[in-house]
């Protein structure tokens, strides 16, 4: 059989303990022998980030602006506890941090979905893809307590010294207040990335907030996705046959229970950490969540929802064995291939893909799958399989595929 060849590398980033391991059993066993894999590696792997003084990371996100396209393992974000453990020079930022404030990207959430596996919510039968922003709100405010009585106000100088003040409250007794903002520029690369994304995926946009109290904040979020919609997607959207819907969150919440999923759900930042978790959970598994960051100037970069999966790979490091879901690594690969293959016209890389996660769904409804995702299947005859074997299983019916 000849490989499939690529013309643009994408930018590989390997990561961490246990999916450090996935990564590479993926690519022996899965891409290597089907694909003249093209990419430009980096080793985000903790140690050489340190050994580099992390500039890996910034090298690896500047190559994303230069290809296009990245695929990224997960990655430890250091705390305490690994400074020591790695003997870290540094408490090194996180690496999506990092690469996403380079990039200035929104991103996507997307459940994988297997016909075994059924989400607690009755009327879900497609994904819902959540899309974070990622910027300012409650994440970048400032807090005080007040002690006691007292005025407390809101004031903005402009840089002409105008001054623009409002009462927030006058404390008779001790409280609590917060300032927070955000900015036009962050909200419309914002909306500008879910609505690329929405055409990209082919599926309505629905976005809320609570633009009927907050009048001024939450109202210029529902303004600037309306106007921007209005002046540069309303004529592609109508031309893919698809929606951009706006709603109250609380409406949008009540909706999104009773939808039968397959759209994507532009939230503000509060809203969408909270609701990606309860998407995710209402879906099954962290393990069969993938996530594709996406920049205003049209870059991607794919990787897992999960970690690193440490207590496996501590497991692993003691020889025992592992029962580690590959899925959401596997689609990262798949997802980054795809994207590949349609900037660069070449549909045998976009097909390769789609038939190596048909392959992966088959082997789970076939009642082949990890531990984790076991104990939630409805399947009656299953093979609970390890980390490795369910790998060769994907691959036995990749190749009865091709
Ligand atoms: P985690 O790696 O997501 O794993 C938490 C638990 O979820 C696991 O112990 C396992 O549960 C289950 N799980 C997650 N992925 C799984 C998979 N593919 N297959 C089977 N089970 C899976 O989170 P963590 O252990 O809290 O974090 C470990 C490291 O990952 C941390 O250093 C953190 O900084 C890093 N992290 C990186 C990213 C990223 O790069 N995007 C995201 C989150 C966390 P059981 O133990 O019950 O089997
Ligand atoms: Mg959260």
């Amino acid at each position: 059989m000849t490989k499939i060849s690529m013309i643009t590398p994408l930018v590989e980033m390997d990561g961490d303990e246990m999916t450090r391991i996935i990564w590479k059993m993926i690519k022996d066993e899965l891409l290597l022998p089907f694909i003249d894999l093209k990419t430009e590696y980096y080793d985000l792997g903790l140690e050489y980030r340190n050994e580099t003084d992390d500039k890996v990371t910034v090298d690896a996100a500047e190559a994303i602006k230069k290809y296009g396209v990245g695929v990224k393992c997960a990655t430890i974000t250091p705390n305490a506890a690994r400074v020591k453990e790695y003997n870290l020079k540094e408490m090194w930022k996180s690496p999506n941090g990092t690469i996403r404030a380079i990039l200035d990207g929104t991103v996507f959430r997307s459940p994988i979905i297997v016909d075994s596996i059924k989400p607690f919510v009755r009327t879900w039968e497609k994904p819902i893809t959540i899309a974070r922003h990622a910027y300012g709100d409650v994440y970048k405010s400032v807090e005080i307590k007040a002690e006691g009585k007292g005025t407390a106000e809101l004031v903005f100088t402009s840089e002409d010294g105008k001054v623009t003040k409002e009462v927030i409250h006058t404390f008779k007794g001790p409280g609590v207040l917060q300032g927070m903002h955000n900015t036009n520029e962050s909200i419309e690369s914002f909306a500008r990335a879910c609505f690329n994304y929405a055409l990209d995926r082919k599926e309505d946009l629905w976005f809320a907030s609570k633009d009927t109290i907050s009048k001024k904040y939450d109202h210029t979020f529902k303004d600037i996705f309306e106007e921007i919609y209005e002046a540069e997607y309303k004529a592609k959207f109508e031309e893919t046959g698809i929606e951009y819907f706006y709603t109250l969150i609380d409406d949008a919440v009540a909706r999104v229970m009773k939808s039968e999923g397959g759209f994507i759900w532009a939230c503000k930042n509060y809203d969408g950490d909270v609701m990606s978790d309860m998407v995710a959970t209402a879906f099954g598994s962290l393990a069969m969540m993938t996530s594709v960051l996406l920049s205003p100037e049209g870059y991607y970069e794919y990787e897992a929802a999960h970690g690193t999966v440490q207590r496996h790979y501590y497991n692993h490091l003691k020889g025992q064995q592992t029962s580690t879901n590959s899925m959401a690594t596997l689609y990262a690969w798949t997802g980054a291939l795809r994207k590949r293959g349609e900037l660069d016209n070449i549909p045998e890389l976009i097909s390769f893909a789609d038939k190596l996660e048909e392959a992966s769904i088959k082997t789970i409804e076939e009642g082949v799958m990890t531990k984790d995702l076991a104990s939630l299947s409805s399947i009656e005859n299953i093979k609970t399989v390890n980390t490795e074997e369910f790998i060769k299983e994907v691959r036995a019916r990749l190749e009865a595929m091709l």
